[in-house]
């Protein structure tokens, strides 16, 4: 019984045994054959929907390690304004958006910006609680920062949010009080920044089906097919285990905030589209608010100025110690650990903690992550090589915020930013993320970044030492990616036994130039051997005639 076949183009396996094939065969959404052309279309059967590649190439589905898909699901919510660099380039565009959006608004109705970001944008003033009574006298109107990591309310929408001055700071964040102990409006750190950033982020029961399964599909169209959950909470479990079931178009691998109760799943409830897999903790903040933890300060310039943190060196959001207990639970009860740690001193800690959990409780195996990891040192990455610690890498960063960094933040430093060459070097393994909703899902333009380490502003190259090779890239978002969410004997390569899980680009990433990878298109994605992404004559089923 052979469902499917495809032959007929660059077949990239990921699996370093057998790292090409001429075709595949997929039989109840599992891969039965990969080899010769000749070999597997021997397996065709009358019914098989035989798919001819015409030169275009077939890779494992992308794994998206770390991203949030029910962060994404709010941003699709009502009376959210979505203000994100990629939709709104200028600051003109950002203001005449959240006008026009708080003009269409019922009087009281909740807003929330998401998005605002000043380093994109230099123009954007700081959105204090009195900018935002000003410019929503009638609703409650919340700005969270496209890095989560602060945010800001009006009057109102600190009301609508329950929150007064004797508001207990949630742990690991706050609520900036002044000197009389009155807040002023300003949230750092999540949870406080999600709490800050009101309802409309909150979808409805009745909504959040429809939203997620958007979310899912502009997964599906950047080619992706598993996505790491890294701030689950198990209140959205039903949802999540509801709508990727349903879907069967994203897998969904989740780890739980450290500062939610876990609650046991039911036995026999993972069908391989949603399971939890691990438990996520944030160690700093972001670099784009001043709030991660590096071991020298932030330039001095006008932008450091004017943001606030000129000369800081920020600061870790958790004590080792609390770092420590965490680590030494988790592998206790066998979870994996996910932490969030951008500056080289937060990693210095975050390394230390782990290093004495895993005396405490040695563990084979244990997979333990750090999240985005942007000034992690060479010597940083073998200390993580030997304690066994893997590392997800933002490359996008470089991308998007390369010239910033250089010119305004951290100046030649930045040529080390997330520094994907000392992590193989060092022996450790990868992955690639967007961080969706960060930075939109596009792990083809992660792996130009990581290619190339050229940004999209200026179009200069950020550090040409940390440039890894295509081959390196694409398994940091295939089997490696798929390992680290602990999923490799499922996903995450081409080979038999494996789920049929693919993305067909229009062209072969591994036989054209690095620079125009960030131009390849996704022609159509597959999940569990179904089309979940295509148009055309890529649009298949299974009683469909052969396409020529
Ligand atoms: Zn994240």
């Amino acid at each position: 019984m052979t469902d499917l076949i495809f032959t007929g183009g660059p077949i990239h396996t990921m699996d370093r045994l057998n790292p090409t094939a001429e075709a595949i065969a997929v039989s109840n959404g599992r891969i039965t054959a990969a080899g010769t052309a000749g070999d597997v279309l021997a397996l065709a059967e009358p019914h098989t929907t035989i798919v001819r590649l015409e030169g275009k190439a077939l890779l494992p589905g992308f794994v998206e390690a770390h991203g949030h898909p029910t962060l994404g699901m709010a941003f699709r919510g009502k009376g959210v304004i979505d203000v994100r660099a990629p939709i709104c380039p200028t600051s003109g565009q950002v203001m005449a958006t959240i006008t026009a959006a708080i003009a269409e608004a019922l009087p009281g109705e909740a807003l929330t910006v998401v998005g605002w970001e000043e380093l994109l944008r230099p123009d954007l003033p700081e959105p204090t609680r009195e900018f935002l009574d000003l410019l929503a006298p009638a609703n409650p109107l919340a700005v969270l920062h496209n890095s989560a990591h602060s945010a800001w309310g009006n009057s109102l929408a600190m009301k609508a949010a329950g929150l007064g001055n004797d508001t207990p700071d949630p742990k690991g964040s706050r609520f900036v009080r002044d000197g009389s102990g009155n807040l002023t409006g300003r949230a750092e750190e999540l949870p406080a920044t999600l709490i800050m950033a009101g309802s409309p982020l909150r979808a409805t029961h009745e909504s959040a089906p429809g939203l997620l399964a958007a979310e899912y599909a502009a997964y599906s169209a950047a080619g992706v097919t598993t996505v790491g959950e890294l701030a689950f909470d198990p209140k959205d479990r039903g949802l999540l285990r509801a709508v990727s079931g349903k879907q069967r178009s994203i897998r969904i691998r989740a780890y739980r905030m450290s500062n939610r109760p876990a609650v046991p799943a039911e036995e026999g409830s993972d069908d391989g589209f949603f399971r939890e897999v691990g438990v996520k903790l944030w160690a700093d903040g972001s670099p784009w608010v001043g709030s991660f933890a590096a071991s020298f300060p932030y330039l001095d310039t006008e932008t450091t100025q004017k943001l606030g943190f000129a000369g800081t060196k920020g600061c870790c959001k958790y004590t080792q110690n609390q770092v420590y207990e965490l680590c030494l639970s988790a592998l206790a009860k066998g979870e994996q650990i996910a932490i969030h740690a951008q500056g080289d001193a937060a990693i210095d800690m975050v390394l230390d903690a782990i290093e004495a959990a895993l005396k405490q409780q040695p563990t084979e195996n244990h997979r333990t992550r750090l999240e985005h990891c942007c000034l992690m040192t060479a010597h940083q990455f073998e200390r993580a090589a030997g304690l066994g610690v893997t590392c997800s890498l933002f490359l996008s960063h470089v991308r998007y915020w390369g010239d910033v960094m250089l010119a305004d933040l951290f100046g030649s430093r930045a040529e080390n930013w997330t520094a994907a060459r000392s992590a193989l070097d060092a022996g450790v393994r990868i992955s690639l993320h967007n961080d969706v909703p960060v930075t939109p899902s596009e792990p083809l333009r992660n792996i130009h970044a990581a290619v190339t380490r050229r940004t999209v502003g200026s179009g200069r190259v950020v550090g040409p030492r940390q440039r890894i090779t295509v081959e390196e890239a694409l398994r940091a978002v295939t089997i490696d990616a798929a390992w680290q969410l602990q999923s490799e004997d499922e996903i995450g390569s081409l080979e038999v036994g494996k789920q049929a899980d693919f993305v067909v680009l229009d062209a072969d990433p591994l036989g054209i130039p690095a620079e125009a990878i960030q131009d390849i298109q996704v022609v159509a994605t597959y999940v569990h051997g179904v089309q979940t992404h295509g148009a055309g004559r890529w649009t298949v089923s299974a009683d469909s005639a052969p396409v020529l």
